[in-house]
């Protein structure tokens, strides 16, 4: 059963769509209050199964599909469907929607597991309403630059294509899926091609300041690249080790 809050088609989009799932009623509230004021267009659920049923949802009836939204804020503990399991579901569909996850917990184990599963921000309970809405800010900002920005060139390098515009990166002309992150990462070795990255670069570059996790977490998602990317990922001839540095493209 959908239960989501009165769709208001009629107004235009003009930050952005965003979808809350999220069972406390209070956080729900208060989270889409304080975006609907600084312009978004929120849809708020309660739970993981109605989620899941928007995943598998064309646009109709005024309530939109999983795949229209340029934001997902996602509560970790969730009836039915959990916040990892919808956030792994999406990613494996291959939509590269923003994530941002909450939780109640504070472990450093939830967060880790969060952005691994493909979340790209992480914020425990209880948290200011400004936070939220300038780390919502931030993801979007990041995901879908402005028009006004210059136009990126096509960057190249041997088989690897990836289009900065379109969000699309092809191996020998073959579309690949990266998540947001794994794309941040391979657009950034692109754009500077053999210069050696330390992991806290990386971290800096792509997961921003404010994260707290393990350099891990760039290791995984270089595995999850060369996994997508090479031929042979144990021997990968594109994202190179370096030794005691971190890593570097061809
Ligand atoms: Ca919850």
């Amino acid at each position: 059963m959908l239960t989501l809050e009165p769709a208001k088609s009629s107004q235009p989009v003009k930050l952005g769509r965003v979808l809350i799932v999220e069972d406390e009623e209070l956080i729900r509230e208060t989270v889409a209050l304080a975006l609907r004021e600084e312009g978004y267009e929120v849809f708020a659920i309660e739970d993981g199964r109605t989620a899941l049923d928007l995943a598998h949802r064309s646009e109709e009836g005024g309530y939109p599909a999983l795949l229209s939204f340029d934001l997902i804020i996602l509560d970790l503990m969730l009836p039915y469907v959990s916040g990892l399991d919808l956030c792994r579901l999406i990613r494996h569909e291959g939509n590269a929607v923003p994530i941002l996850m909450l939780s109640a917990k504070g472990s450093e184990t939830d967060r880790v597991v969060g952005l691994e599963v493909g979340a790209d921000d992480y914020l425990t309970k209880p948290f200011g309403m400004r936070e939220l809405v300038a780390r919502c800010r931030a993801l979007l900002r990041r995901y879908r630059p402005s028009q006004t920005q210059s136009q990126e060139a096509t960057l190249r390098f041997q088989d690897v294509t990836l289009y900065p515009q379109e969000c699309r990166v092809t191996v020998r002309g073959e579309e690949i899926n990266l998540s947001p992150k794994e794309f941040r990462i391979l657009e950034l070795f692109m754009s500077h091609p053999r210069r050696v990255w330390s992991r806290e670069q990386l971290i800096e570059r792509v997961w921003g300041p404010d994260f707290m996790g393990d350099s891990k977490t760039v290791d995984v998602h270089i595995r999850w690249l060369r996994e997508k990317l090479e031929d042979d990922p144990s021997h990968p001839k594109y994202l190179m080790t370096v030794r005691g540095f971190g890593y570097r493209f061809g």
